[in-house]
């Protein structure tokens, strides 16, 4: 039995250590924003309707220009180098869902889970899109009958992999690219800058915090995704032409410097 568990034990162990150097390499060849990061959106219909299914069939490259032209536009204001920073195209579904987190995951639970969606990722992902300069963004819709809350979406910093739960709904599609850039940018370095009641933090989830007066505010910091109204309301912007990407999050995600 304890040799059985040894060996499970040096398998964890070791996929952990090929995990964390792929992850360093990837990550440090992402940030350098040499070269366009190329994003591959990956649907999944994640409640198996039919409804979900037509509309992951009507999906095309241009339901994603949204998020290059947001990235295109902020990386001008901090004066990139790259004029695009990301290519964002349109990947084959993938029929199988990824690994549920469970609720009340500690971090043991959460790091096994981890691996287990970069084990799933690595097989249901075609091989030539897992290079060093992919993103791969996988985006479970959901049909919106019932209104509440999807499963957080995840941006996974290691292994430039993000999970995003989305509406299969065209009225949402804006806002699904505003998810979908969120996570986008959790994959290279960012960090949330909402607080535990989802209002944005300030200053740096406020896309003007120098603003007088300050509220209502007239757009959202992409880590944010909310745009504050007063100190204790605020609302999601409609669509990426509402937001920006703030100092911090620049910082974090090497387009500025200290
Ligand atoms: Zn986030």
């Amino acid at each position: 039995m304890s040799g059985f568990r040894n060996l499970r034990l040096l398998i964890l162990f070791g996929s952990l250590i090929l995990a964390t150097v792929y992850t360093v390499h990837q990550f440090i060849y992402s940030r350098a924003w040499n070269s366009p990061l190329q994003v591959v959106i990956y649907p999944i219909n994640g409640d198996g309707t039919e409804h979900t299914q037509h509309y992951i069939d009507t999906l095309t490259n241009a339901h994603f220009n949204d998020i290059d032209q947001f990235m295109a536009r902020e990386a001008k204001r901090y004066q990139l180098l790259l004029v695009h920073p990301t290519e964002t195209r349109l990947g084959s579904q993938i029929s199988q869902s990824p690994p549920k987190l469970p609720e009340d995951a500690g971090p043991f639970t959460s790091l096994i889970w981890g691996l287990k969606t970069r084990w799933w990722a690595y097989k249901v992902t075609p091989e030539n899109d897992d290079g060093w300069d992919t993103v791969r963004m996988y985006v479970a819709y959901h049909s919106g009958q019932h209104v509440g809350a999807l499963d957080h979406s995840l941006g996974l910093q290691k292994g430039l992999m993000g999970i995003v739960n989305a509406f299969a709904l065209v009225s949402q599609s804006k806002q699904n690219n505003i998810v979908i850039a969120h996570e986008l940018l959790h994959t290279v370095g960012a960090t949330d800058k909402y607080n535990a009641a989802l209002a944005p933090i300030y200053p740096e989830g406020y896309a003007n915090p120098h603003r007088n007066p300050l509220y209502p505010q007239r757009s959202a910091e992409i880590m944010a995704g909310r745009i504050p109204t007063s100190k204790y309301a605020s609302y999601m912007a409609h669509s990426l032409k509402s937001v920006i990407i703030g100092p911090k999050t620049a910082k974090e995600i090497n387009w500025l410097k200290d």
